[in-house]
């Protein structure tokens, strides 16, 4: 994992290679869920405010993966 691509991984895609944002806010949602119930209410924070993720999706084959950043 690291930075997105400029293309994506599996096709090549290049114009229709976008950050998808309407599902950046269900992943947070999901990470602090997690936290919370390993690490408790710290680990909720944790999840909330933490490394910051953004979900990029190809236009033409429908690959989706998440990258930092
Ligand atoms: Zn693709």
């Amino acid at each position: 994992m690291g930075y997105a691509p400029l293309r994506c991984p599996r096709c090549g895609e290049i114009t229709l290679w976008k950050k998808s944002d309407s599902s950046y806010k269900g992943f947070s949602v999901g990470k602090a869920i997690v936290g919370s119930s390993i690490f408790g209410p710290l680990g909720a924070s944790a999840g909330a405010l933490g490394k910051r993720k953004s979900r990029y999706r190809c236009g033409k084959c429908g690959y989706s993966e998440e990258f930092d950043g």
